[in-house]
């Protein structure tokens, strides 16, 4: 299944158009997606239900201009750094024993299009594969971790690196500008994936490929990161977790690379969807 936020609105997205969870239900779940999530286990097996029941006529156009995070209020927003070997190496670290660990603040996140401001000249890009938290996970076994993700969907971690260095380490922070945790364009349930450790990943600046690289590269693969967060924090539904992103980010190049204001971005994982954002200066 993909599940789009449209509107703000939960909504099923279906060969001949979006199917709008709460009035195809009849109430019964949604409108939004946080309800979704919380009675994730009931949907998941009403879902097909749902979709008979609007019938071809109840389906939609989806406008992406109108699309929003996939989870557009959830209680706690991880990243993960330093999860892909080749990233750790163009940064000069090593892949720690635990995965390395800080939030993004759900204040960041935005949907799949639209701009996104750059509030300096050191903004650098991060495509991320981005997890969903379907059912509350405390103590998750490894084997496990698969069934507590509602599904995934792109994202990028945007980062601005002089913050991010402030002070020691201000992950936090320099990670968590309004927009910088564009996520989209719809959540894919992992049944759908053939592959789910193995999903191509990348993204581009105006059509230059920036970053290539598949899910098969992490460090820590998602069951572990379930099992690693959820031995810490309860994982809660509608959670969302920024898995580390692969080679190729700009600060690592020579001379250093950064986002600037009129560039497009474009991000995807493979089998699951795309991004495109344009960047914009900030208002002075
Ligand atoms: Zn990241």
């Amino acid at each position: 299944m993909r599940l789009a936020n449209l509107d703000g609105r939960a909504t099923i997205v279906t060969d001949a158009g979006g199917v709008d969870v709460g009035r195809a239900s009849g109430g019964r779940f949604g409108p939004e997606l946080p309800a979704l999530y919380d009675d994730w286990g009931a949907f998941r097996a009403a879902a097909d239900d749902v979709v008979a029941a609007a019938g071809p006529a109840g389906a939609q156009p989806i406008d992406d201009a109108r699309l929003g995070p996939p989870s557009p209020r959830p209680a706690q927003v991880f990243g993960i750094g330093l999860n892909y070997k080749a990233h750790a190496a163009e940064t000069g670290a090593t892949i720690p024993k635990i995965p390395a660990t800080f939030t993004k603040f759900p204040t960041c996140l935005t949907g799949p299009f639209g701009e996104v401001v750059l509030p300096s000249g050191n903004v650098d890009w991060e495509v991320e594969l981005v997890l969903v938290i379907g059912t509350l996970g405390r103590g998750v076994a490894e084997r496990d971790g698969w069934a507590h993700v509602a599904g995934v969907t792109v994202g990028q971690d945007l980062s601005e690196r002089v913050v991010q260095r402030r002070a020691g380490a201000q992950f936090s922070l320099g990670k968590s500008y309004p927009g910088f945790g564009p996520t989209g364009p719809w959540l894919v349930t992992p049944d759908e994936l053939e592959h789910p450790d193995d999903l191509a990943l990348g993204c581009s600046i105006d059509g230059e490929v920036m970053q290539d690289s598949s899910t098969a590269d992490m460090a820590f693969k998602v069951p572990q990161l379930v099992a690693e967060l959820s031995a810490i924090v309860p994982l809660l539904p509608g959670d969302v977790v920024f898995t580390g992103t692969p080679s190729g980010v700009g600060a690592a190049r020579q001379p250093p690379r950064f986002l600037a204001p009129g560039q497009v971005l474009e991000t995807w994982v493979d089998g699951v969807g795309s991004m495109r954002h344009r960047l914009v200066g900030a208002r002075s």
